[in-house]
């Protein structure tokens, strides 16, 4: 695996194997992986002919330093596993690097940047879309991956890829969940073996709405599950909206695919998950 650490090296790098007709794949992540993040690798193995992964935990996402100051690090064994997975690339750029000038943060998202991750993360998208436009125009990579874990973001990629005309396919990835149904994620190297089973109700309450769609209200449905979670989360939201727009629905009849969205609070972390409640 090569390892780059300047954006002109892996830019010149990168160029010199598309004019040889490879194509690139993108798999963007902040560290401490986990299966889920190496699920977007294999995907990309399968589909490009070039894999690369960064590493890099971007502070202008972070709206709570201490957020911020306790995201696990774990670059020693996040290098073996990528090793492992035959990853080609991997680019772990210092902050400095990546933005030797103040990036844009201004960004006209429309509703899909309103509600849930945005209402309780300010500027956590503009953080996210400023780093992504960054990394894409360093990499302009053919494909990028990322996962449905993260389903306003993913949203925010793809309205992203349109606004600046990026040539980059954006695909987007199943949620890798554990036995008990829990989304793996970087903060649950956080969450003790108690806490790793109490996350997994989670859940449960997802599941709950899709076996309960579209019998009871999707309104009746999120109050009852954000209520059942403030036993032992500090839940900050349980909201059923429709995929198009990430605008909560009323009534079954306004959405076309409709899908549960939650952030809870676990032990002091931050724990976010969603599931379709169609298929
Ligand atoms: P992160 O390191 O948390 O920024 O995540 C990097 C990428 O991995 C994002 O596209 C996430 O949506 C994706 N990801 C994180 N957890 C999972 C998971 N459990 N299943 C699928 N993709 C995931």
């Amino acid at each position: 695996m090569r390892i780059f650490t300047s954006c002109k090296e892996i830019s010149a790098y990168l160029e010199s194997q598309t004019a040889l007709g490879l194509s690139t794949g993108f798999v963007p992540t902040m560290g401490a992986l986990h299966n889920g993040h190496l699920a977007l690798i294999k995907q990309a193995k399968q589909e490009v002919d070039l894999v690369i992964c960064s590493i890099f935990v971007n502070p202008l996402q972070f709206n709570r330093k201490e957020d911020l100051d306790n995201y696990p690090n774990r670059l020693v064994q996040d290098r073996e596993m990528l090793e492992l997975e035959e990853c080609d690339v991997l680019f772990t750029p210092t902050k400095e690097e990546l933005y030797p000038e103040e990036p844009e943060m201004k960004f006209a998202f429309g509703s899909i940047g309103m509600g849930m991750e945005a209402e309780h993360r300010p500027n956590h998208f503009e953080g996210v879309a400023a780093v992504i436009n960054r990394f894409f125009e360093v990499l302009n990579p053919t494909k990028a991956y990322f996962g449905e874990k993260d389903y306003q973001q993913l949203a925010i990629i793809r309205w992203l890829v349109e606004e600046k005309n990026f040539n980059t396919l954006v695909v987007g990835c199943k949620t890798v969940r554990y036995e008990s149904g829990l989304a793996m994620s970087s903060r649950n190297y956080r969450l003790s073996q108690n806490d790793l089973e109490t996350a997994a109700d989670i859940y449960s309450l997802l599941n709950y709405c899709k076996e309960n769609y579209p019998s009871i209200g999707p309104k009746e449905l999120s109050e009852h599950c954000f209520k059942e979670l403030q036993s032992k989360f500090e839940p900050e939201y349980f909201i059923i909206a429709d995929e198009s727009n990430l605008s909560p629905i009323e009534s079954w009849s306004e959405a076309k695919s409709p899908r549960a969205f939650v952030a809870a609070y676990l032990s002091g972390v931050r724990l976010i998950d969603n599931l379709s409640l169609k298929h």
